[in-house]
């Protein structure tokens, strides 16, 4: 091997900052692994050459199975509130911290197994994931990755070539995934069930990982809430913006870095509605679209009652000054969320209709049933001249075209030619988002072996923005024969 393809060293400072957060552990052995995906962009900006990923050492690798220098395999112990309900000892099941890379850009990023085995927090569970989950873990990350929304990003995913018992048998991957960290709110639970010297460890590596600006700042375990608080508010908004439902935004599923993680049960909704569930076992609606904000500010509010011994000596303060900064979360959650909508409407400038243009056009789509990337998306054409598009997506245009006056009014007092505006909508209102029945369809062909239909689905994921003729199939919400959809947890 040539030193350019010598594939990046490791380190550990997870392992060697937080002895108490993890087990030492090692994958299960693979007896023949296949490659089925290697992600290109993710592996040089890594440091690794794709081709030696493809190859026989690069499977071995991506499974856990080929030791490279400075790698200390570790299963990470987290708690986390399911559904709201408390469990102290959650952790990877099955999954496993291989170690941190320094990418080409010089940052720090996790490299992690999921689907690699038992381990001790595995309860009851095989350790095992399946073909399917992972490869949807690869397809959507990258889709929200060309969305500009911040996630973890599959590096590989690699057949078993195992079958796995779930509602049937399946065939069984390990997931290679990259994160700017594994550092959860439920790590912070976890630490929080040991001692606060556990806690304050933990924030002190988390500073120095996500926030090293506040290392030296007196005040640096509140500060360093607030920028968690500010990193959700901004991933949330991202969401909403697109329409995306996590699905299952328990607190061992929110990150410390402010990227996605953890795709189970998510989904992009088609017609516009708060009230869309995704998860089979979300009855009450916890996670659905509209209540992601309320849940994030839920979730953050656990991450401070963690850091309540490092904000102050006196316990009363600390609660008092906690609860202002969670006070504060959904108007910064509305000023990220209405800078969203202001691009996505074409406008500049905040205007004192603004707040009421974007309430009101959501209310008409949930009303008239509007598929909302193509609802938004066609606005752009309307600001064109041409209503033709929206007005197809309406059984009364006439309610669209109401709508409409105040914000062409709004829109005539910007000096660009309509044109500009029009295209810049069109950098932020995507075209494409995976869409479920589109998504479930790729990934049942490629576990029954074939991954063309995967292959095509990503050419188009990976250019949201840009509309291709030939694509219209990609851009059609859901057939009313998939209705009711719902994808399952645990898989
Ligand atoms: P998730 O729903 O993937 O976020 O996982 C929640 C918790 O369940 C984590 O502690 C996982 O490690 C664990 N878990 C999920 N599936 C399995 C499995 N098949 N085997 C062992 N643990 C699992
Ligand atoms: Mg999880």
């Amino acid at each position: 091997m040539s030193d350019s393809a010598r594939p990046p060293s490791f380190e550990n400072t997870f392992a060697r900052d937080l002895p108490d957060m993890f087990e030492p552990w090692s994958a299960v052995v693979v007896e023949r692994p296949t490659v089925l995906v290697v992600n290109d962009s993710v592996a040089r900006e890594l440091g690794f050459d794709p081709s030696w990923l493809r190859g026989d050492e690069g499977a071995r690798f991506l499974v856990g199975n080929l030791e490279l220098p400075g790698m200390h395999t570790v299963a990470q112990g987290y708690a986390g509130h399911q559904f709201g309900g408390f469990s102290p000892r959650l952790g990877d099941g099955r999954a496993l911290l291989l170690g941190e890379v320094i990418d080409t850009n010089g940052v720090r990023r996790d490299v992690h197994l999921k689907g690699s085995g038992r381990t001790r927090y595995s309860r009851g569970g095989d350790g095992k994931a399946a073909v399917g989950p992972m490869l949807r873990e690869y397809v959507i990350g990258e889709a929200m990755n060309a969305l500009g929304i911040p996630t973890t990003r599959a590096l590989g995913v690699v057949a078993t070539n195992e079958l796995i018992p779930r509602d049937e048998m399946l065939p069984g991957a390990v997931l290679c995934r990259v994160a700017l960290s594994h550092l959860r709110v439920g790590s912070f639970q976890y630490a929080a069930t040991m001692s606060n010297d556990h806690v304050r460890r933990l924030a002190d590596h988390a500073i120095a990982r996500h926030d090293p600006e506040l290392i030296d700042s007196d005040d640096r375990y509140l500060a360093f809430f607030h920028r968690v608080m500010n990193r959700q508010a901004s991933l949330i908004a991202n969401w909403m913006s697109v329409g995306f439902i996590h699905g299952v935004m328990n607190t061992d599923n929110m990150t410390i870095s402010g990227e996605t993680i953890d795709y189970g049960p998510c989904a992009f909704m088609d017609t516009y509605s708060p009230t869309t569930v995704f998860s089979s076992i979300d009855h009450q609606g916890r996670y659905a679209y509209g209540n992601q904000p309320h849940i994030a500010q839920w979730n953050l509010a656990r991450l401070a009652e963690t850091l309540l011994p490092l904000i102050h000596d006196d316990k009363d303060e600390s609660i008092r000054i906690a609860t202002e900064a969670i006070n504060g979360f959904p108007a910064l959650f509305e000023r990220e969320w209405e800078r969203r909508m202001r691009a996505k409407l074409g406008l500049t400038e905040q205007s004192p209709v603004e707040a009421n243009l974007f309430h009101s056009l959501l209310t008409l789509f949930e009303s008239h049933r509007i598929d909302h990337t193509n609802g938004m998306r066609a606005l752009s054409d309307v600001v064109r001249g041409r209503r033709e598009r929206m007005h197809a997506l309406f059984d009364m245009p006439l309610a669209f075209d109401t709508w409409a006056r105040p914000w062409l009014d709004a829109l005539n007092l910007d000096p660009r030619d309509s044109n500009d505006i029009a295209d810049a909508m069109d950098a932020v209102n995507p075209a494409y988002v995976p869409r479920n029945h589109i998504v479930e369809t790729a990934l049942a062909a490629a576990s029954a072996g074939d991954l063309a239909p995967l292959g095509s689905l990503m050419e188009v994921l990976l250019h949201p923005f840009h509309e291709r003729a030939g694509l219209e199939d990609y851009a059609r919400p859901m057939p009313s024969d998939w209705e009711g959809y719902q994808t399952f947890c645990g898989t």
